[in-house]
This record gives C-alpha cells, sequence and structure tokens, in this order.
C-alpha cells in the first residue's frame, strides 16, 4: 500500500500490481484491464462488488477506492510479452469514475494500448470520458465506447447515485 487521500468523501488507496492485464472470463474480450478497485457510482443492482476481493468489495460504492498507480508501466512490460487482442476497460469497475480526472490512468491505458495494436473497449455511466476524446479519436476503429442509460427519469439518483446524470445536467464525472 503507498499514499492513502481523500477525493471529496471517497478515501483513495494506492497500491501497485504486477501486471496490468488479466485473462478475460468474458467471451467477446481477451483481456481485462480494470484501473481501479471499488467503484464510486455504488450503483444498487452492482455485481463487481461480489467479484471485487477485500476492503474494496466489502466497502463498495463510495467509501473506499484502490488506485493501481504503477498500472500503466505494468501495461508497457504485459503488452511485450501478450499477443495484442480485445481489451475490456473496465470489467469490474466503472473507468471514468471521479478518481480517473487525478490518475488518468484509463486515458495513459487507451493511448498505450492503442499503439500497440490492441483493441480497446470501453464501458463507462460517466461524461468524464468527453475529456479523452482527442486520444479516442486518434485510435480511429481500435475503440469502441459503450454507456449505460438505465432511465431518463431523476430516479436514476436512487439506482445509480453518482453516476452521470442522464440529461447530462449537473454532470457527475
Ligand atoms: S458504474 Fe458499473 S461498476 Fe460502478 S457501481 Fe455502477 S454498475 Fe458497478
Amino acid at each position: 500500500m503507498n499514499g492513502i487521500t481523500k477525493l471529496g468523501n471517497i478515501i483513495v488507496k494506492e497500491i501497485r500490481v504486477k501486471s496490468a492485464l488479466s485473462r478475460s472470463g468474458l467471451p467477446e474480450y481477451d483481456y481485462a484491464l480494470n484501473p481501479y478497485l471499488g467503484c464510486q457510482h455504488g450503483c444498487i443492482y452492482c455485481y463487481a462488488m461480489d467479484f471485487t476481493r477485500g476492503e474494496p468489495g466489502v466497502k463498495w460504492g463510495g467509501e473506499v477506492v484502490y488506485v493501481k498507480v504503477n498500472l500503466v508501466q505494468a501495461l508497457l512490460r504485459d503488452i511485450r510479452r501478450l499477443r495484442p487482442g480485445i481489451v475490456g476497460i473496465s470489467t469490474i469497475t466503472d473507468p471514468y469514475q471521479p478518481v480517473e480526472s487525478r490518475y488518468k490512468l484509463t486515458r495513459r491505458s487507451i493511448e498505450v494500448l492503442c499503439n500497440a495494436d490492441y483493441h480497446v473497449s470501453i464501458q463507462t455511466k460517466s461524461a468524464l470520458i468527453i475529456r479523452d476524446i482527442d486520444v479516442i479519436s486518434k485510435c480511429g476503429r481500435a475503440v469502441d465506447v459503450g454507456f449505460t442509460i438505465t432511465t431518463m427519469r431523476d430516479t436514476y439518483r436512487v439506482i445509480e447515485p453518482m453516476a452521470a446524470h442522464p440529461h447530462g445536467k449537473g454532470i457527475s464525472t
């Protein structure tokens, strides 16, 4: 464990990892890349906490997020030994949850993967992805992006308390 800081009400804990890419259990992906453990969006229907070990899984959705601070260095090592394929970002956390605005791990990972001929598939509920349009555009067809919009009504706040507003107003990044 490295540094421990706060981002709003969330405790942010920095950890180091040996690798960035793991084999994906999802049929559409070859690899999964998760820059963070835990997810600040805290959707009430989320099942990802069941796949997250330790404190980030127990305190899911608003208390603590772990940050893989050396993720990009680990990714650079991984791509030298692995065969390019399709990478799901992220599979058990939102890659554009608010803490990404500080660490930019998702942004930097997309750059590395596209330059190494991997295909990147991004799933998010956050408007913060707009920040990275420049990087995503350069990747061209090597990137696809999926958004989840559960409802257009204000009741979304009950279901997805920290996700971006479906109409874009008062955007939560
Ligand atoms: S954004 Fe995704 S990973 Fe995060 S809490 Fe919601 S469903 Fe779970």
